[in-house]
């Protein structure tokens, strides 16, 4: 364990070889501490940024003084700021000029799996410069390309893109970055794991080699290391808290209840507790069910799942987002990278599939210094695989039996398993989320044609292996377009080093 002073987090040594960095830590410093303008840090201040989070406290001084960066942190860490921060903070530096027609180069890249989390980025964005709204741009699929080609046009120096529209524009010569100073790739593991490493290594080929690089991933492990070794020079490695443990601001609750008793336990939880709710289930017809059944329980809830329509799944985030519905009714995909803050309760209504999944879930809750509570529902027969959480995360529930006269729910009749091809427990489960009374199709409930049925192609329940979303294409030769020669060759001194 390290022992940071305060000193040490503001003055890093470069090329330490990682920064661990806690919440106490973290604690010891304010935004004022740092090495930026006094307009930046009250605008911090108005937008609420007090105190860092310890990747900011990790990152920010560093990458102030022109370090790259190589962070071990995921969403609800705060390292959004962590990297708009000190860029910002550069841009600022650099007086842009008055003249209308002078059209500006992009110095900044962000690039990133998702347009969600791209809206993410922009968002946080806008609250630290509320002026200069055009400064910054979307440059995602599954948005209007003549708008952004447009908004483009006018000359913004900070572009936040992923992968695949961007690589677009660029054969199509509708952008140009070789006077990007500062490149961010965000949630890196997100992107290898949906195919991005071949657009990655072109886009970042069209950058400088002499420019600051800020990179960011969930999981560092030595694949994804290897990969990124390309494209940071030197880098100050930031780790905070880990990562595969709970954070210890989430109380963790464990009920043991009956399958048919859930929904009546949930609904009691409800009743009793404020706040928002997430609730996860194992399938997407599941998802649907516990929703349309919470909503005739007087509950306002959305859902999200891989079936529902990028569309859909943003106009439930954000009736959840302004609290128009309490509760949030999810699978583990669609739930990856959504950024709400303030969700007070995580319930796992099934299982997660592991340690992995329990530890992403759970961070949906007591993010950014707040307090949360994540409930597991676990029935008598998955007991042993609640008690292996506990064991592989080194994390203790607290135990309580759910009321046995809760109101159970109905079924149809059994299920005649001879009329069904059922090959393991994901199909087995998936005919039982049928099963249950008043059920058609999900989707034809909600008055849409019905969804091919689900067939989950992990080892569902099993708490083994979990499926990908997608080819994980990392592990290939490596391109060459990294940084060259650690030099800061063609690099105004003023960008690449600050000081003060
Ligand atoms: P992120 O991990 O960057 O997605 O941030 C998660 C949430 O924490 C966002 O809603 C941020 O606005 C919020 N946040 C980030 N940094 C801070 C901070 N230093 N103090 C309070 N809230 C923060």
């Amino acid at each position: 364990m390290s022992t940071l002073t305060l000193d040490s987090i503001l003055n890093p040594k470069p090329l330490e070889v990682a920064r661990h960095i806690t919440q106490d830590q973290a604690d010891t410093v304010h935004f004022t501490d740092f090495k930026l303008s006094d307009s930046l840090k009250s605008r911090l201040t108005a937008a609420g940024f007090v105190k860092p989070t310890p990747v900011q406290a990790g990152a920010i001084p560093p990458a102030l003084e022109g370090e790259d960066i190589l962070a071990t942190a995921s969403t609800g860490t705060g390292k959004t700021l962590s990297f708009l921060v000190p860029m910002i903070e550069r841009l600022e530096d650099i007086s842009k000029p008055s003249t209308k027609h002078h059209k500006e180069p992009i110095l900044a890249l962000i690039l990133l799996p998702t347009r969600e989390l791209a809206m993410q980025v922009l968002e946080n964005f806008h609250k630290v410069c509320p002026t200069t709204k055009h400064d910054a741009v979307l440059v995602c699929g599954g948005l209007s390309e003549n708008n952004q080609i447009e908004e483009l046009k006018r000359g913004p120096r900070v572009v936040v893109a992923t992968p695949g529209r961007l690589e677009d524009f660029l054969r199509r010569k509708a952008i140009r970055l070789d006077e990007v100073d500062m490149l961010v790739l965000d949630e890196v593991d997100r992107m290898l794991d949906m195919g991005f490493l071949p657009a990655i290594r072109r886009i970042v080929g069209s950058l400088p080699k002499d420019r600051q690089t800020m990179c960011y991933s969930a999981t560092l492990d030595a694949n994804i290391r290897e990969i990124v070794k390309e494209y940071v020079h030197k880098p100050v490695r930031v780790e905070i808290g880990s990562t595969s443990k709970p954070s210890d601001r989430v109380e963790l609750r464990a009920y043991m209840v009956m399958q048919d008793q859930k929904l009546a336990q949930l609904d009691k939880m409800l009743a009793e507790e404020e706040g928002t709710f997430i609730v996860f289930a194992r399938t997407k017809h599941g998802s649907d069910r516990i929703a349309r059944k919470l909503e005739k329980l007087g509950h306002a809830t959305e859902v999200i799942h891989g079936d529902r329509s990028q569309s859909q799944r943003s106009a439930a985030l954000k009736r959840f987002a302004e609290g128009k519905a309490r509760v949030l009714v999810a699978t583990d995909v669609a739930a990856r990278g959504i950024d709400i803050s303030h969700i007070a309760h995580v319930v796992n209504y099934d299982l997660p599939n592991g340690s992995d999944d329990f530890v992403h879930r759970i961070g949906r809750t007591g993010r950014a210094g707040n307090k949360g509570v994540a409930t597991t529902f676990v029935t008598p027969l998955e007991k042993n695989d609640a008690r292996k959480l506990e064991r592989e995360l080194k994390i203790q529930f607290q135990w309580t039996e759910a009321d046995k006269n809760l109101a159970k729910e109905e079924r149809n009749q059994p299920l005649d398993l001879g009329k069904h091809e059922v090959k393991d427990i994901g199909d087995l489960l998936a005919l039982e989320t049928r099963s249950w009374k008043g059920e058609g199709s999900p989707a034809q409930q909600h008055g849409k044609p019905a969804a091919a049925p689900h067939r989950p192609k992990g080892k569902g329940g099993s708490g083994k292996g979990r499926p990908h979303s997608g080819p994980r294409s990392h592990g290939g030769g490596r391109g060459g377009n990294g940084h060259g020669g650690g030099s800061n060759n063609g690099r105004p001194a003023s960008r690449r080093r600050r000081t003060h």
